[in-house]
């Protein structure tokens, strides 16, 4: 029997990157998916494909998070995991900040992460124990290795923002443990997915580098020798989502390569 047999799965920023490898990755383990996103025809069609749910929602509107999460309860009468994943970026110098970007990144990263986190776990609390299980729910939140070294020089509100992750997933942890509720984060390191492409682009007009030379300077460091796929993360998100990690809770996860041990 597959790990996940059985399990609901809420993911957010499901339609491409990361959250749709945890998504193919969490189906083919037997799971039940909801797949949530801003973008709707890219949702619906990684859902059809694995003959899964799709949620067009934007994590950032109140009716929003309650309507996609009215969805595995509506369906199959419980969430078992969230997998609080939606983030934005944007590469700036940090004197060159605006409030409005700022509230942009820290609104969808910090403030929706926390919302959508609430929300989940309102509705957990009051669920019977996951079957075979001693919880009731368990959430994976997708902070970054950004939240330790101020990721770099030019991502001051990302890195803010994920920082804020780690904390949320601590707090959580803590207060949702006496309801069978754990919290912990995958920090991943750089990972190809369209996230870098615009890293790549907005930075390397900043610098005046050529297409593809951030990202070099970026995984050139890497001990594990290669950048990173999204299926890496992919195989955290699975293990922290079954069984086998049901007594880990506060914890910050990096998958990196090796980029930043320890945190
Ligand atoms: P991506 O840009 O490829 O995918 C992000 C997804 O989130 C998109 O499908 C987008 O539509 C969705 N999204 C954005 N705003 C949303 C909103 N308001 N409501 C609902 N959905 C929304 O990025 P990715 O690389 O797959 O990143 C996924 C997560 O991993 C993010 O939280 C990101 O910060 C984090 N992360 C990425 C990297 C990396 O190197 N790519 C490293 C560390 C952490």
């Amino acid at each position: 029997m597959a790990r996940l047999t059985g399990r609901t799965v809420l993911i957010t920023g499901a339609a491409r990157g990361i959250g749709a490898a945890c998504a193919r990755r969490l189906a083919a383990d037997g799971a039940r998916l909801v797949l949530a996103d801003l973008d709707g025809p890219g949702v619906e069609k990684l859902a059809d494909e694995l003959g899964q749910v799709a949620v067009r929602a934007d994590v950032t509107r109140t009716q929003e998070i309650e309507r996609m999460l009215e969805e595995p309860y509506r369906r199959w009468g419980r969430l078992d995991v969230l997998f609080n994943n939606a983030g934005v970026i944007r590469v700036q110098p940090l004197l060159e900040v605006t409030e409005a970007e700022w509230d942009r990144v820290l609104n969808v990263n910090l403030r929706a992460a926390f919302f959508v986190l609430q929300a989940a776990a309102r509705r957990m609390a009051r669920q019977e124990p996951i079957p075979g299980s001693e919880l009731r729910g368990k959430l994976i939140h997708t902070a970054s290795i950004a939240a330790y070294r101020g990721g770099n020089h030019l991502m001051t509100p990302y890195s803010a923002s994920k920082a804020g992750v780690v904390s949320l997933t601590r707090s959580a942890a803590q207060a949702l443990a006496p309801h069978r509720i754990t919290s912990n984060c995958v920090c991943p390191g750089a990972v190809e997915t369209a996230m870098w492409e615009q890293i790549d682009r907005e930075w390397g007009t900043l610098e005046g580098l050529a297409p593809g030379e951030a990202w070099k300077r970026r995984i050139q460091p890497i001990p594990l020798g290669r950048p990173e796929r999204p299926e890496d993360v992919a195989g955290v998100v699975a293990f922290l989502a079954g069984p086998d990690s049901d007594y880990m809770t506060g914890q910050a996860v990096n998958v990196d390569g090796g980029l930043v041990m320890g945190n």
